[in-house]
């Protein structure tokens, strides 16, 4: 099989399936038990929230928290509830209009119940338009949330920059990033970003599904979404995960290796030739996002009048992973609301993202090139 749907999901790395196979096996004790069956566990998820807080350079020592979540999903869920509950009313959000389903759905919730939302808009080029972000900024904004990295286009959005003119126009607003896609991809510093929250899942980066991370900056107020027992500092309730949890911190290590080496110079060597050869072939083609900053790995490329859902299909046949916008929405059959926001022509709209990992090589591109152009072609 040829997976070229690196953005949907990763392969789990084996050194992060042995230790999580390792703890499911031999070390199922609770964490919260007083005997060393289970304190060691908690000093194995100590060791995980170090490694995750060296992946985004987060500081625990002067109060910085990372809370591990069931999903990015959740994390994403649970900061619009500390800062939204128990009432929303008249409270001012900043959200772009490209966000994932998990922040614009609680959103579109929370806007039901009177919750003010500012949604901002992207270029052709899937770039934000900064000034209508600035500009809308009042002294009630209580929350900008803006992702890292967009999951269909790959495109970086730059929060450094957005979150230090928001704080000087509003010291109070609090800024959260949905770094989902940024993680193994690009460096990710929540000190130079300026976040007040940042979330991260697991299975992004080549770690295991059902667990995300959730950083909330120190002295930041945090309202825990579920209630019960004090785990997670008693931000997070429920027993923790702890396979997953640290088989993720083995992932967040393996992640943050990747981007401090060249490796992940290596994709983005392999994804520009791709790149390249699909303009030559398909000269009649359109690459979202190709003249903003994009991560090393993602293309979301359109055939003119060619269906993306069938093309998924096609390459499917062949063995070949890509998809058709994000995992999640590939069951609506809507044309991908992210490119509908970048006012996408229609003749190309229904396009393929096409997702490289470090594992993908050469052979892997050039098979899918050939089907690919055997197919378009016929
Ligand atoms: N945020 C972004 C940008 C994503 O791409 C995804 C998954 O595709 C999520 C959030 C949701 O992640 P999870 O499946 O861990 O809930």
């Amino acid at each position: 099989m040829i997976y070229l749907d690196n953005n949907a999901t990763t392969k789990i790395d084996h050194r992060v399936y042995h230790k999580q196979c390792e703890i499911l096996h031999k070390y199922y004790g609770n964490p919260s038990s007083l005997y060393p069956f289970g304190t060691a566990l908690k000093d194995a998820i100590l060791e995980a929230r170090i490694q995750v807080a060296r992946l985004i350079n987060a500081d625990m020592k002067n109060g910085d928290r990372i809370i591990f979540t069931s999903c990015a999903t959740e994390s994403n869920n649970s900061v619009l509830f500390s800062v939204l509950q128990p009432n929303a009313q008249g409270k001012h959000i900043i959200v772009t209009s490209v966000e994932h389903p998990s922040i614009l759905n609680p959103i579109s919730y929370y806007k039901s119940t009177g919750c003010n939302v500012t949604y901002i808009d992207v270029d052709s080029d899937g770039i934000l338009n900064e000034e209508k972000l600035l500009s809308s900024i009042t002294d009630k904004t209580v929350l900008v949330s803006i992702m890292l990295v967009n999951s269909e286009t790959g495109v970086v959005f730059d929060i450094e920059r957005f979150a230090k003119k928001i704080k000087a126009i509003n010291k109070k607003t609090l800024i959260h990033t949905d770094a989902v896609q940024a993680a193994g991809k690009i460096p990710i510093d929540v000190k130079k970003l300026n976040v007040d929250f940042l979330t991260l899942s697991g299975h992004k980066f080549n770690g295991p599904k059902g667990v995300g991370v959730l950083y909330i900056k120190s002295g930041i107020p945090f309202h825990s979404m579920l209630l019960g027992g004090h785990q997670e500092f008693n931000l997070r309730a429920g027993t923790e995960n702890t396979s997953s949890i640290i088989a993720l911190g083995e992932a967040a290590r393996l992640a943050f290796d990747r981007v401090n080496s060249g490796q992940i110079n290596n994709i983005k060597v392999l994804r520009d030739s791709m790149e390249k050869q699909l303009i030559s072939s398909f000269p009649d083609s359109l690459i979202f996002g190709k003249n903003a900053q994009r991560v090393c790995n993602t293309t979301n490329i359109g055939f003119k009048n060619v269906d993306g859902d069938k093309l998924v299909l096609q390459l499917a046949s062949y063995n070949i992973c890509v998809s058709s916008g994000t995992a999640c929405d590939s069951l609506s059959a809507q044309p991908s609301n992210v490119l509908r926001q970048m006012q996408a022509p229609e003749e190309y709209i229904r396009s393929i993202r096409v997702s490289l990992s470090h594992e993908n090589t050469k052979a892997d591109i050039d098979y899918f090139l050939k089907i690919l152009k055997c197919i378009i072609n016929k």
